[in-house]
């Protein structure tokens, strides 16, 4: 699978999270229902941008690139996306690049003028199969990466060095220049994942030109079929507008972390849509997020502290299990994450009524805790939870014992046990929801 990664040139917004959310979530429901997966992402780091934003601070595009990308890595790890597999940066393969412009030369679909190289789209029968813009435009260049729909042009493949690039630019086969954006990602996803793979993700406003530029690179270097299936997450407005940093709408993950928002309630309100369906970004939205969160993870910390009692709930039984069959067939349809979290919350909401009676068992707290970290394997919205340490376990297990001599009004082992915990300096409470334990200061 190969996802468009970030531009490093600054923060990413939280329309490119939702995007990178979704992919983490068609990520681990692949691998939750047992495929395995290579994922690829590339770090667009030599573009337009990169090179005028790191010029205009005066510093080395490595450098400037390089905060972008700790930054990054620093917001998936707090939005709880899985890692891939790679993250290839562009600069890090012009060489792959520059073969590939070399091919297409050679296969007749690109064209030199005045040093840079062009993809020339007329050559290429399949263009506009993917976003159905039309090749009309014959014979007229962009050297931009970013155009509009109504501009299928002949676009830059490699760029020949200006006054512009400043330090920024290879010595090449195909001349001294840097490379076009939509370059790196056919290089790059090909050297990875083969000239032909299965799953290619992205946001709409990738499918033109960006993606229907890979598909006519990759394909007329190769001759086969580059993609098997595409899946774009749609746009994401803020309060019923498109973001702008014009309109006062534009937010960052850290922005809304300095506001005291949570990344898990932001991952969920991300997840709260289909991912073919625009979301609008509400304040209003986020709020509920974080009460339906907390909620969420309020029933997780219930099934860890529910002492035992000794019978067995059958309902809880057939809960879990519903819930499995409810989320396993919405995520069949095409991801569709807002009936799997309704399939959750349904669930919830009806075992915490049977905790209500008292009456469960061990085994019926395990099978619903098992059944909730497994739907979390792929929703990922769960606070993580300290591991207990081995001295946590250890008193647990002491407990749980001194529990079970209780109920068998072995009282002299109770004691025994009690006193044992006493000496680690472990103090016990019988409180009406059970035994409670702290250490003693
Ligand atoms: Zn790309």
């Amino acid at each position: 699978m190969y996802t468009c990664g970030p531009t490093i040139y600054d923060y990413a917004h939280i329309g490119n999270f939702r995007t990178f959310i979704f992919e983490d979530i068609l990520r681990r429901y692949l691998k939750f229902k047992g495929y395995s997966v290579t994922q690829v992402m590339n770090l667009t780091d030599v573009d337009d941008r990169t090179v005028k934003a790191s010029r205009k601070e005066g510093i080395k595009l490595r450098e400037y690139t390089e905060r972008y990308a700790k930054a990054f890595f620093e917001d998936l790890d707090a939005l709880n996306i899985e890692r891939a597999e790679y993250y290839p940066r562009a600069t890090e393969h012009i060489k792959e690049m520059t073969a590939l412009v070399k091919k297409l030369i050679d296969n007749g679909y690109a064209y030199e003028t005045a040093g840079s190289t062009y993809y020339d789209i007329s050559k290429f029968t399949g263009y506009g199969k993917l976003s159905g813009v039309a090749a009309s435009q014959q014979g007229i260049r962009v050297t931009a990466d970013e155009y509009g729909k109504d501009e299928a042009r002949d676009f830059a493949l490699w760029k020949t060095w200006d006054e512009d690039d400043g330090e920024v630019f290879w010595e090449t086969e195909v001349g001294k220049g840097r490379p076009g954006w939509h370059l790196e990602c056919s290089a790059m996803s090909m050297k990875y994942l083969g000239e032909t793979f299965d799953i290619h993700a992205g946001g709409v406003d990738l499918i033109f030109p960006h993606h229907e530029n890979e598909i006519a690179q990759s394909e007329a270097a190769t001759g086969k079929p580059f993609v098997k299936y595409w899946l774009h997450a749609e746009h994401l407005i803020v309060e019923g507008r498109k973001m702008s940093k014009s309109l006062g709408n534009f937010y960052t993950l850290r922005d809304l972390i300095q506001k005291g928002y949570d990344p898990t309630a932001i991952r969920y309100l991300l997840i709260s849509a289909h991912y073919r369906d625009q979301l609008n970004f509400t304040f209003k939205g986020l709020d509920q997020a974080s009460n339906t969160a907390t909620r969420l993870n309020e029933f997780h910390t219930r099934l860890q502290e529910a002492q035992n009692s000794t019978t067995h709930n059958p309902t809880i039984t057939t809960l879990t299990h519903k819930l499995l069959k409810n989320f396993d067939e919405a995520m069949d349809q095409d991801l569709n994450t807002p009936a799997a979290l309704a399939a959750l919350f349904e669930a919830v909401r009806d075992i915490n009524k049977e905790l209500d009676t008292g009456k469960y068992s061990r085994q019926d707290i395990q099978q619903a805790t098992d059944t909730l970290n497994k739907v979390n394997t792929v929703l990922g919205i769960l606070k993580p939870q300290a591991k207990p340490t081995t001295l946590e376990q250890e008193i647990l297990q002491l407990i749980h014992a001194r529990e079970d001599a209780r109920k068998r009004k072995d009282w002299t082992t109770a004691d025994k046990i009690r006193t044992q915990l006493q000496q680690k300096g472990i103090i016990l409470e019988d409180t009406p929801q059970g035994v409670k334990w702290r250490i003693k200061r």
